[in-house]
């Protein structure tokens, strides 16, 4: 029996759903991974910190799946535009939406629409070369920027404004970032969490990190660290973070120009400016103990931080599919607990649980949506039937009748190439930003 998988989004829920499939049913499996962007390894090439190469490391896993024999990347195709979910689920035995959660959450405070203000989708996307924020306005010619939220992605969006240019040159960084960022005049980072150290969600290696910066120095206030004795109560990896933060309370400031402030327990609650933003305003918040942890309380003293570029980094959204369920309030697809939406349609990684975890989390997701598949085949529910046939064909016929240019892992190979041979010296490559100039590389 054969089985055809179509697994949309090339990113790594979808390559380790591709693995998963393969050791699962060996050459019966028919995987054909598509992506609406030429490129595949999605959040790799385009969330994963420039400067964090060693995590990148993991897309020659992804490209051994995909040279593997049943797997075929199908890139520039868009679920939605060029083929709807309702015809693949007519020609696949299951299709999986591996498709992230690449929209920004809202801060939906007021002010929060003016120009400066920015969510981390849209500037990482935009530093990453995503085609999408290429011509992103990131204003960088105030002294101040704000970063909101407690998390990674907060940590990655502040060293990555407070790296020099030569640390930033040899990093995979879009060159168009790094030009504008050589002439940026911010010096104050400030990080708002509306908790304290000991909720923040940084992990160690991130948090110290910002310890080693060349002209940028990290600022704790002494009097946000919860007493010493406290930390026993800690997980050990997150009592690790927490000892870096304790340490950045007591660093001599010395002759670097950038600071980098960790501001624990401020509420953001309204941008300000005439006509775009320059300052946020926060509240002083204290922690209130509720039925699911610590919550911030605003205590009412507000304070104004002087800025010119906020970046909300509090979390993303799955975008929605015309004819798949949706769950507004969770920003995600509805599902039960190994990803099946209804026999036929599942969804992995970030689609499936939310915007949480590492790169390796979505390795059990991959499995387990697998699981699920196999569990529907065996007992033939819904439109899970095992059917065969030839699905990819079925498919290039409708994208070719549509007239929609698909790319496939031998075009990505070539364009590989071609960005590692442009790369800055020292640097791993230099990405094409955008979809035009890839696909005149492409099909050249
Ligand atoms: P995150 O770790 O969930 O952090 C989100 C932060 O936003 C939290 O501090 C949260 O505060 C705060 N927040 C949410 N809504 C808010 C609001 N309305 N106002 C103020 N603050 C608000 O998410 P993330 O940083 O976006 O990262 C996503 C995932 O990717 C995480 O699992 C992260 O570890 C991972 N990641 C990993 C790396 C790496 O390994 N190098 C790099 C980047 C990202 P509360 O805690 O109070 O809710």
């Amino acid at each position: 029996m054969t089985i055809n998988i179509a697994i949309i989004g090339a990113g790594p829920a979808g390559y380790y759903a591709a693995e998963a499939a393969l050791k699962h049913w060996g050459g019966a499996a028919k995987i054909d991974i598509i992506d609406r962007l030429p490129t595949p390894y999605g959040l790799i090439r385009a969330g994963v910190a420039p400067d964090h190469q060693s995590i990148k490391a993991v897309t020659k896993r992804y490209e051994a799946t995909n040279l593997g024999a049943g797997v075929r990347f199908v890139g520039n195709v868009m679920i939605g535009r060029d083929v709807s979910v309702a015809e693949l689920l007519a020609l696949y035995d299951a299709v999986v939406l591996s498709i992230g959660a690449p929209h920004d959450k809202p801060v939906g405070i007021p002010g929060d629409d003016l120009p400066g203000v920015i969510g981390s989708a849209a500037f990482v996307g935009w530093y990453n070369g995503h085609p999408d924020f290429a011509d992103l306005p990131v204003p960088l010619s105030h002294h101040g920027a704000a970063i909101i939220g407690n998390g990674n992605v907060a940590i990655d969006c502040a060293r990555i404004l407070a790296k020099t240019v030569p640390e930033l040159a040899v990093s995979d960084i879009a060159q168009h970032a790094v030009d504008a960022l050589q002439h940026s005049a911010i010096r104050d980072i400030h990080i708002i969490g509306r908790r304290g150290p000991h909720q923040a969600s940084f992990t160690t290696k991130e948090a110290g990190e910002l310890g080693h910066l060349e002209r940028a120095h990290p600022v704790v206030r002494p009097g946000d660290l919860p007493p010493l004795e406290a930390d026993a109560a800690l997980e050990p990896g997150h009592r690790k973070m927490v000892t870096h933060l304790r340490g950045f309370a007591g660093l001599e400031r010395g002759d670097k120009p950038v600071t980098i402030n960790f501001e624990f327990f401020r509420r953001p609650v309204a941008v300000e400016g005439n006509g775009k933003a320059e300052r946020l305003i926060v509240e002083t918040t204290r922690l209130e103990d509720g039925p699911e942890g610590s919550r911030a309380v605003g205590t009412g003293e507000l304070h104004a931080i002087p800025c010119g570029l906020v970046i909300a980094c509090i979390g993303y959204r799955t975008s929605t599919i015309e004819g798949v369920p949706y769950a507004p309030e969770l920003g995600r697809f509805p599902c039960d607990d190994k990803g099946r939406i209804f026999p036929g349609l599942y969804a992995s990684g970030w689609a499936r649980r939310g915007p949480s975890g590492t790169i390796g989390t979505n390795r059990p997701d991959g499995f387990s949506v697998i699981d699920a598949i196999a569990a529907d085949v065996a007992t033939g529910s819904g439109l899970v039937a095992g059917r065969g046939g030839d699905a990819s064909a079925a498919l290039d016929a409708l994208l070719a009748e549509r007239g929609v240019g698909a790319t496939d892992f031998g075009q990505w190979q070539r364009l590989d190439a071609a960005e590692v041979t442009r790369a800055r010296p020292g640097a791993p490559r230099e990405k094409l930003v955008r979809v035009a100039d890839m696909l005149a590389t492409l099909f050249r």
